[in-house]
């Protein structure tokens, strides 16, 4: 197996990129072949998200990244797709989401590397975000892949606890027989349904009630957004009374003007076929 091994994709996301430097210096070996990509130096140096367009949406058959990610996109593509068999994409976020990993394919490499994860390292979450018929995400430049996703941390900074945390995966699929199977029933899943809005009357914030509480159970009637003048909204989603949000608070949702998503718990085994 070939590992392509890709921090920095968005450029204020610190750890991504010090666990490629770090894999670099220490110049290990592992069962695996790997090589490391910062993705986007520019919007690195710059300590921006992007500098153009947002190179995690640049790889679909619609996408249109912009200047300096067009340039980046294109060269990731040149030098990774058929040539690594598998991706792992370090991202963090500025929201109370612990350590997860998220899949965009139901590739079985993809689902067993998954569950190993999870087996040697339980206080990671699995999340499901199918990206459709035409994907767009750095992890499908190859057929299977998983994207890390760990927080909370403020953009721009480096929290050790965070990179040997992702060192300790990244080393162990780096080591991991992807021939190994799973019962794919016994390991539950956080499946994305849909993005939350921030109400079109301005004013309204995150409620206290829900900030930081990424991952724990968000029923029909909870408060989600309050005002100064304490007016409160409840939450409602037709066809879901129980759900668990995420991304709560997420600082690049703010420009999509995305307060939270939301997500069902499921059996890994039922994401096949979506
Ligand atoms: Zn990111």
């Amino acid at each position: 197996m070939k590992i392509a091994v890709v921090g920095g994709t968005h450029g204020n996301e610190f750890t991504g990129v010090e666990v490629c430097k770090a894999l670099e210096k220490s110049q290990q070996s592992y069962k695996n072949e790997y090589r490391t990509f910062i993705a986007n130096p520019m919007a690195h140096l710059k300590k921006l998200r992007y500098v153009d367009s947002d190179l995690n949406r640049a790889y679909s058959k619609t996408s249109s990244p912009l200047g300096n990610e067009k340039e980046r996109s294109d060269f990731l593509k040149a030098e990774i797709i058929g040539k690594f068999d598998f991706l792992i994409d370090l991202h963090t976020t500025t929201s109370n989401m612990g350590s997860t990993l998220i899949l965009t394919d139901t590739n079985p490499k993809t689902l067993n590397a998954a569950c190993f994860i999870k087996q040697n390292f339980p206080h990671y979450k699995l999340i499901f975000a199918a990206s459709g018929d035409d994907p767009y995400y750095t992890t499908n430049l190859t057929k299977a892949g998983l994207t890390v996703e760990v927080g909370p941390i403020a953009n721009n900074i480096v929290k050790a606890s965070l990179v040997l945390d992702n060192l300790d995966i990244v080393r162990a699929l780096l080591n991991y027989d992807f021939q190994t199977e799973f019962n794919y029933a016994e390991f539950e899943v956080y499946s994305e349904i849909d993005k939350i809005s921030y109400p079109e009357k301005e004013g309204y914030y995150i409620h206290p009630d829900l900030e930081g509480k990424d991952f724990e159970i968000l029923k029909t009637g909870d408060p989600i957004f309050i005002d100064a003048c304490k007016n409160t909204i409840n939450f409602e989603y037709a066809g879901h009374e129980l759900v668990y949000p995420m991304f709560i608070n997420e600082a690049a949702y703010l420009e999509k003007n995305i307060a939270f998503e939301i997500c069902e718990k499921i059996k890994l085994s039922e994401v096949l076929g979506s």
